[in-house]
């Protein structure tokens, strides 16, 4: 298979040289832009697998990007971040990014972002559009409204099925604490941000009980969650 386009907006040139030289010893075909404008012509034109994008640029926002390239594609965007406050991060998610890299980072992080976002690609189309999900021992039978895990159905509450499904129909992106929130509850209000904590908490250990079982929820401290494309 071939290895996905990488776009890598970045205006800071030792970052970029950090990044691409990363990208060509791991064998990842990659464009560069240096600004925001660039960043759109180069993603219309040459419709990238993955968005690299550094959110302070000199011309247009990083956030305008994510908003731009968002409402005709769907193509990973991992955001990259000097700002160390959440809020930023979090903004971006919620304007439609899937995951983030903090500077400074280590190379190993950013190979990693890359395959959880790969694995996202490949995932998306086979089993997103169907009835039923499967992620390693993990089974939802959507039509149905059962959940599995190795074929044993999972006794789980109706606000905790529901956190299941919306993070299992958008596995492998990390979902904000409004975001999830504003689905389940229609709201985002301080309480239920504390309630979701509560109902994760419950049903991951519904999910991952056994004894050196799978780990399927991430957690993002501060920021929100993520269904982990199970290998
Ligand atoms: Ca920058």
């Amino acid at each position: 298979m071939n290895k996905p386009l990488i776009l890598v907006v970045e205006d800071d040139p030792p970052v970029r040289n950090l990044i691409t030289t990363t990208l060509k010893a791991h064998g990842y075909r990659y464009i560069t832009a240096h600004n925001g404008n660039d960043a759109l012509l180069e993603a219309s034109t040459h419709n990238p697998d993955i968005l690299l994008l550094d959110l302070g640029l000199y011309d247009i926002d990083g956030m305008e990007v994510i908003g731009k390239v968002r409402s005709w594609s769907e193509m990973p965007i991992i955001v990259i971040s000097a700002r160390s406050e959440d809020r930023d991060k979090i903004d971006a998610l919620d304007a439609g990014a899937d995951d983030y890299l903090t500077k400074p980072f280590s190379v190993e992080e950013l190979l990693a972002r890359i395959r959880v976002s790969q694995r996202r690609l490949n995932s998306s189309g086979n089993q997103s559009s169907g009835t039923v999900f499967v992620n390693g021992e993990l089974k939802i039978d959507y039509a149905a409204g059962c959940a599995y895990i190795r074929g044993e159905e999972l006794h789980l509450t109706p606000i905790e099925y529901k956190l299941l499904c919306l993070l299992s129909k958008n596995i492998g992106k990390v979902l904000t604490h409004t975001y999830i929130t504003q689905k389940i509850w229609g709201s985002t209000w301080e309480k239920d941000v504390a309630s979701l904590r509560v109902f994760m908490a419950t049903l991951r250990k519904k999910l991952e009980r056994a004894e050196g079982s799978t780990q399927f929820i991430q957690t993002h401290i501060g920021i929100g969650y993520r269904m982990i494309k199970v290998e």
